[in-house]
Parts: C-alpha cells; structure tokens; sequence
C-alpha cells in the first residue's frame, strides 16, 4: 500500500484516505496546502525536528519544507535549483547515486552538512526514492 508525506510539513496519510485520481503529484496536502505530496512504498516516522528536501532527478532543489530552515539556516528560495549536495555540503554523496540509480531508499545515514552560517552540524539523513515519471528523490535531515 502507498503511503503519502507531505515534504512540508510532514503529515502522513495512506492512499485508502481517499484520495481521488490517485496522481499524488496533483494532491495537495489537505492541512498545509502544499502543492504536492511524496509518495513512500513503507511507511515512515519522521522526528519531530526532521526536515524534508524534496530534488528533480538531477538532485537539484524542488522544495524545502519546515524544519530545514531551523536545521540549516538556509530558506526555499536559498536552495532552489541548487544541486543539494553542493548547496548543503554533504560529508557523504554515495547514498544518493544509490538511491537514484537503484531506486532503493538509504536510511539512517550519518554524515554532516554545512549550515549557511558555515557550521558543521552532524545529521541523520534518509533517502527516497520517487516513484513518479520524473524520478528525482527526497532527502530527509534530522539533527543528531
Ligand atoms: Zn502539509
């Protein structure tokens, strides 16, 4: 069964919610409005403090939800279009060639990203897929 989360503000619904035309693309988030919802094969929990970047199948910047600001210092309009490795300085790049040429999530990953204050903070950060045409993955950061 899918699950949905949406990037913003990190609600959970499952696909019996009933939503009609089932495109999550076309979904919008039912208690923030944001445009779209991702969509996981598993269920996940993120923690309260984690924060999702949603990236194209380049991993370039989709959209970044609540939480990444408080955890990065960086606002949506800092990251978008940016290569999210680049933009983040991810101790550890591995995981997403993974995700994208497998198609597999990566969980529990620990490395580090730079802050925009240029700070080093240590983070765990999850990888998924998307199952959508245009590919592209989420990345989720929790403070450690
Ligand atoms: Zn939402």
């Amino acid at each position: 069964m899918p699950f949905f989360i949406c990037p913003n503000c990190k609600r959970r619904s499952v696909d019996l919610d009933g939503y009609e035309g089932f495109s999550a693309q076309a979904v919008q988030c039912r208690e923030c409005g944001f445009g779209f919802l991702f969509e996981l094969l598993e269920d996940y929990y993120p923690a309260p403090g984690t924060g999702f970047v949603v990236c194209d199948a380049a991993a370039r910047v989709l959209a970044a939800g609540r939480g990444v600001f408080e955890l990065t210092g960086f606002r949506d309009s800092d990251l978008l279009g940016r290569d999210v490795a680049d933009a983040l300085a991810l101790s550890d790049t591995s995981p997403i060639d993974v995700v994208r040429e497998w198609g597999v999530r990566k969980l529990g990953q620990q490395m580090a990203i730079r802050t925009k204050a240029g700070r080093e903070k240590s983070v765990t950060a999850d990888f998924f897929p998307a199952y959508d045409d245009d590919g592209g993955l989420m990345l989720a950061l929790t403070p450690r």
